[in-house]
């Protein structure tokens, strides 16, 4: 399929059928959001997150493995924007947010993508966008965006 490239498609929701074409949902994601913007992926353990951050990072023309840091908390990848990748799902307070210094290390042109963002809520950058991701059938996935 086709993935929309067109923002509007993307806040009324669209369906994507395969890990891969998840994938390419972030790499395309990567082109349209802006740069030193937030995003957070909301969706239920194995909805694709990690899947479609990976397919960002790929947008950004960062190539090599991208995994939940759920133990590390926060990967930083270098591609043609900073790429910082957080998995809040082990972060019990949002105070320990602070612990991991986003503020001081983000180097613009950034984007941050945020997994399990509930835990953190309160702490996210102004500005974020959020990316919902909902199990449909089998390997479908709804993906929907908003913009702030
Ligand atoms: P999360 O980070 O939300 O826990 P992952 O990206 O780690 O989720 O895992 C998603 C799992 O669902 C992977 O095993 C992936 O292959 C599978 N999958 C099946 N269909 C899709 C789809 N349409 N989009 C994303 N992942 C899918
Ligand atoms: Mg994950």
């Amino acid at each position: 399929m086709d993935i929309p490239s067109d923002i509007s498609v993307w806040q009324k929701g669209f369906t994507t059928h395969s890990a891969s074409e998840t994938e390419r949902a972030g790499a395309t994601l990567a082109d349209l959001i802006p740069s030193d913007t937030a995003l957070l992926l909301e969706g239920k353990l194995g909805a694709g997150k990690t899947t479609f951050t990976r397919g960002f990072a790929r947008g950004l023309g960062i190539n090599g493995d991208v995994t939940s840091p759920s133990f590390s908390l926060l990967t930083i990848y270098q591609g043609q924007r900073q790429l910082l990748h957080v998995d809040a799902y082990r972060l019990t307070k949002p105070s320990q947010w602070d612990s991991l210094l986003i503020d001081e290390i983000c180097e613009s042109p950034w984007n941050l993508l945020i997994e399990w963002p509930e835990n953190v809520r309160g702490k996210e950058p102004k500005g974020a966008w959020t990316l919902k991701i909902e199990n449909a059938d089998n390997d479908a996935r709804r993906l929907t965006l908003k913009k702030s």
